[in-house]
C-alpha cells in the first residue's frame, strides 16, 4: 500500500508559521464521534500536535477519553485559529463540503482526508472494502463473519463499530473488512483496497453530490483507486448502473462479477437455486439458496459478493457454506419483530432510500401496510409504484413532511394517514392492517426529522409494537 508509515510527499512545504506550538505536525480532526475520537488517537499515537473540534455536542464518553489521553478538544464550535494551522485535517464523513469551516480549508489549500485514508497509511493489513448504495453492512457483517469463522485474524471497521484507526492505534489485524460509504471515499486519495466490492449504485445521498447522480457514481467508483493487477474487484453485473460505468473505466485489477441473471466466468452466478462460485484460479463453490442465512434476492447478491472474497482469499467451501448458513442477521433490516392477532410487523428501519425499501416490498408475499416517510433525500418513488399498487393497502407517513409521498401515492393506495410518533403509526397500522397481512416499517428516507437516527427509529417501532 503506498505511503504507509509516511508523511505524504504533498505536505513537504510545511512553514514554520503553520506548525503548531510544540512544533509537530499539526493534525486537526474535525466530528468527534467513534470515527473522529479514534482518529486522534492514532494521531497522538503516530507523534502529531492533535485538536479535536466539533460544532455539536460531544459524547460525554468521547470527552471523557479525549481528557484521559491529554487530547485538546472543543465542542459546539469551530475555532478558526486552531484549525485553520493544521497541517492536515481528518474530517468525519457527516460533515457536508458545504460547510464554512471546509470552504475556508479548501481555500487555504489544506488537505483535508478521510480517517480510512489517515489509517491506512498505519496498516499493512489486507483490506477488505465493501461499498454500494444498500447492502454494505449486511455484506460486511457476512464477508467478517465468514473470515472469522475460517480462522483469520480479522478487523471489523469502517462505518460499523469500532473505527479503524482506533483499531489500528490499539489492536493488530491481518486483515481488515472495511464496510465504506461515498463520504468516506470522497476524502480517500492513497489508500488502496486489495480487495474492493462493490454491491449497487441506485440514487442516494444526492443532496451531498449536487443533485448530480454522476458525481456520485463517481465517488462510489473511487473504492478500485489505485487498484493494481494483484487486487480484486467483485461487482455486480446486474446492476445497469454499475455495467455502464464499466464501459468506460480502465480498471486494472482482477474483475469478479455476480449476477443472478445469466452464468458468467471467474465469478459467481445462480442457476435454479444454485449459488455457483467459479473462479479462475481455485476450485469451484456450490450452494443451494435455500440453506443461506439470509434469505430474499438482494441477500443472494450479498452472499455471492461475501463468498466471492472468500474464495479470493482461497478459504474452505465447506466453512465458507458453513458460515454462510449460520450467519445472524444484522438489527433494522427486514427484522420479523412479532406476529400479533395474524398481523406481521416488521422491522426495516435501515432502509433510508428508495431502493431497498423496493427490496423489501419485494420479498413481502402478503398485502403490506407500509410505513413510510422521514427525511427525503431527493427521492425518487415512482420505481415503487408497481409493487405499491399490487402489495400495499395502505401508507402511513411518518415524518415531518410527507408531501412526496402523498404526491406519489395518493392515487395508488385507497388510505393515506400521517402520523409524528413511531406509536402513533403502529396503532394506526394494527387497526388498519387485515390478517394475514404485515406492516412493514420500510421508510425509503433518512430518520432525523423525528428520531435520533434509524437505530432510534427501528427501536421505537418495536417498543410500540410490543405495547399492542
Ligand atoms: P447499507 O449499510 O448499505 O445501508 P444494509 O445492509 O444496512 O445496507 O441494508 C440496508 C437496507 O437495504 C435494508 O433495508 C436491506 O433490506 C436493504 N438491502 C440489503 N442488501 C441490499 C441489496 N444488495 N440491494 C438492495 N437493497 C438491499
Amino acid at each position: 500500500m503506498q505511503e504507509k508509515g509516511n508523511i505524504p510527499s504533498n505536505h513537504s512545504t510545511i512553514t514554520p508559521a503553520q506548525k503548531g506550538k510544540t512544533g509537530l505536525r499539526r493534525m486537526v480532526v474535525l466530528g468527534a464521534g467513534e470515527s473522529g475520537v479514534g482518529a486522534a488517537i492514532l494521531a497522538q499515537k503516530q507523534g502529531f500536535e492533535v485538536f479535536v473540534s466539533d460544532f455539536g455536542a460531544i459524547k460525554e464518553s468521547y470527552q471523557q477519553e479525549l481528557e484521559s489521553l491529554n487530547i485538546p478538544f472543543e465542542a459546539q464550535q469551530h475555532t478558526e485559529s486552531l484549525i485553520l494551522n493544521a497541517d492536515e485535517v481528518i474530517k468525519s464523513p457527516g460533515i457536508p463540503d458545504k460547510v464554512e469551516i471546509i470552504q475556508k480549508l479548501n481555500a487555504k489549500g489544506i488537505r483535508i482526508i478521510s480517517e480510512i485514508e489517515f489509517a491506512g497509511r498505519y496498516s499493512d493489513a489486507k483490506m477488505i472494502c465493501i461499498t454500494g448504495s444498500n447492502g454494505k453492512s449486511t455484506t460486511t457483517m457476512l464477508t467478517y463473519h465468514i473470515m472469522e469463522q475460517a480462522g483469520l485474524n480479522v478487523g471489523l471497521a469502517g462505518n460499523i463499530g469500532k473505527s479503524f484507526a482506533r483499531q489500528v492505534a490499539l489492536e493488530s489485524h491481518e486483515y481488515y473488512v472495511l464496510e465504506i460509504s461515498s463520504f468516506m471515499l470522497d476524502n480517500m486519495y492513497a489508500f488502496k483496497a486489495d480487495i474492493a466490492v462493490l454491491l449497487n449504485i441506485t440514487p442516494d445521498h444526492l443532496d451531498r453530490y449536487d443533485y448530480q447522480m454522476a458525481n456520485y457514481i463517481k465517488s462510489k467508483f473511487r473504492i478500485v483507486q489505485n487498484q493494481t493487477p494483484k487486487d480484486h474487484f467483485i461487482y455486480c453485473d446486474d446492476d445497469p448502473v454499475i455495467a455502464e460505468e464499466m464501459k468506460h473505466m480502465n480498471i486494472k485489477s482482477q474483475h469478479h462479477p455476480f449476477s443472478i441473471e445469466h452464468e458468467l466466468s471467474n465469478g459467481a452466478y445462480l442457476k435454479q437455486n444454485n449459488l455457483t462460485i467459479a473462479l479462475t484460479n481455485t476450485d469451484q463453490f456450490d450452494m443451494t439458496i435455500k440453506d443461506l442465512a439470509l434469505q430474499g434476492k438482494h441477500n443472494v447478491y450479498n452472499s455471492m459478493a461475501s463468498g466471492i472474497v472468500a474464495k479470493v482469499l482461497d478459504l474452505r467451501n465447506e466453512s465458507i457454506r458453513e458460515s454462510m448458513g449460520n450467519f445472524k442477521n444484522i438489527e433494522h433490516r427486514l427484522e420479523h419483530v412479532a406476529n400479533i392477532s395474524g398481523i406481521t410487523f416488521i422491522n426495516d428501519s435501515k432502509a433510508t432510500n428508495v431502493n431497498s425499501t423496493w427490496y423489501a416490498l419485494e420479498s413481502m408475499n402478503t398485502d403490506v401496510v407500509l410505513i413510510m416517510g422521514g427525511v427525503d433525500k431527493g427521492n425518487d418513488y415512482s420505481m415503487l409504484l408497481d409493487l405499491v399498487r399490487q402489495k400495499v393497502k395502505a401508507i402511513i407517513c411518518l415524518g415531518k413532511d410527507n408531501k412526496a409521498i402523498h404526491d406519489a401515492f395518493e392515487d395508488e393506495v385507497e388510505v393515506m394517514v400521517n402520523t409524528f410518533s413511531a406509536r402513533e403509526a403502529v396503532e394506526v397500522a394494527f387497526h388498519l392492517a387485515k390478517k394475514g397481512s404485515t406492516v412493514l416499517l420500510s421508510p425509503a428516507c433518512a430518520s432525523f426529522d423525528l428520531f435520533k437516527n434509524y437505530e432510534d427509529r427501528g427501536n421505537q417501532f418495536k417498543a410500540a409494537v410490543k405495547e399492542l
